[in-house]
């Protein structure tokens, strides 16, 4: 057989700009998970951890306490992720009640892990209303300029993968945020920091995403906001969620799964209003889906079936049997 011929002419570029084929592009599938309080959690955890990496999402996320709290237990979790499975982790990082020389220490533990992306959050404010430390960093943005720093001064350890870096965004106004406006100009704030993507805080209504969507783009936000959504599939759940994030749930759904007849009947309506939900955020544009788990696999997975998300093929089989092979 003749060796193919390789063209030493450059192509020609003077005319339009080279496009990439209009095929549809696929669709970003990531988790959420939180480290482990007990054995007993751990234990599920893993089983749940099994069950997700056979879908072959993108990345998981790992969550980190407001100030740190559960920082072992989340080092430990993104360690044995790298360690034993194909999926790479997200790690969440915190920044309120750190002081920088903490952070950087943080932010170097998670490069030397092998760590490439980490999700920049400034954390929950203390519920006491107690000060926040002196010299600890005040915002989001803080702390992805200052891990853009760490990463500069790590330049050739990390030839092989820049870190990407994600930011919250928020479909309903930040409780603390005087305005929508105003969110949009902190998020844009964090993608002139050096922001390469952001995550959703919940929703519960399609129109919310769309409307952030739009605005953001409007304002000359242009990295993926991808819409993180959780099965909305238990009453209990929902309104824990309302309080700690300030965002309204759902009244209607809300009722629906209180007067469903049964467990089976309020999964079937939670998990239909989810893939609802995901695909009206599908259609408004979004790039990828987030979604949170709590932990448990079997809601993420009947949400997904039901999606039929187009992904790239990747090999199903785990670390160890890819080593052997
Ligand atoms: P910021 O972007 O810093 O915003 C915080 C507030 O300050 C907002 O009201 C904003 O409007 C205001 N603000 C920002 N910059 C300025 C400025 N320059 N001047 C004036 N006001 C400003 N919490 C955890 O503790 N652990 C987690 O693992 C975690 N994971 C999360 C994951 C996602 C996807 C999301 C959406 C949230 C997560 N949170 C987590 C919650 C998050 O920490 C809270 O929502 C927190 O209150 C705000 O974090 P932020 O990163 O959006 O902060």
């Amino acid at each position: 057989m003749s060796p193919p011929v390789v063209s030493l002419t450059p192509p020609d570029t003077s005319g339009s700009p080279v496009r990439v084929p209009a095929s549809a592009p696929p669709v970003a599938l990531s988790y959420e998970l939180f480290p482990p309080r007990s054995a007993a959690a751990e234990h599920t955890l893993w089983s749940t951890i099994r069950e997700l990496e056979a879908t072959a999402p993108d990345y998981v996320s790992v969550t980190y306490g407001a100030s740190g709290s559960n920082h072992d237990t989340a080092i430990d979790l993104i360690t044995r992720l790298q360690r034993e499975t194909l999926l790479r982790p997200l790690a969440h990082l915190t920044c309120v009640g750190n002081s920088e020389a903490a952070l950087v220490d943080v932010v170097t533990q998670l490069l030397d892990h092998g760590v490439r992306g980490i999700l920049a959050l400034r954390g929950d404010l203390p519920r006491d209303g107690s000060p926040i430390p002196a010299g600890s960093l005040a915002y989001a943005r803080d702390l992805v300029e200052l891990i853009r720093q760490v990463e500069q001064q790590r330049s050739a350890l990390l030839c092989a993968g820049k870190v990407a870096i994600g930011v919250a965004a928020y479909p309903t106004r930040h409780p603390e945020s005087p305005s929508e406006a105003h969110d949009i100009e902190v998020l844009l704030a964090k993608q002139r920091a050096g922001a390469d993507f952001a995550i959703t805080q919940v929703f519960f209504h399609p129109e919310q995403y769309a409307n952030l969507l739009v605005r953001a783009r409007r304002a000359g936000v242009t990295i993926p906001l991808i819409p993180g959504v959780m099965p909305l599939t238990s009453v209990r759940r929902l309104k824990r969620l309302a309080e700690l994030s300030g965002v309204a749930p759902h009244e209607e759904l809300l009722d629906r799964l209180e007067r469903a007849g049964d467990a089976a009947e309020q999964q079937r309506i939670g998990v239909q209003a989810t893939v609802d939900l995901a695909n009206a955020a599908l259609d408004a544009g979004a790039q990828g889906l987030h979604i949170y788990t709590f932990n448990e696999h079997r809601h993420a997975l009947d949400v997904l079936d039901r999606l039929s998300l187009p992904r790239p093929k990747r090999p199903l089989h785990s670390r160890d049997e890819a080593m052997v092979s």
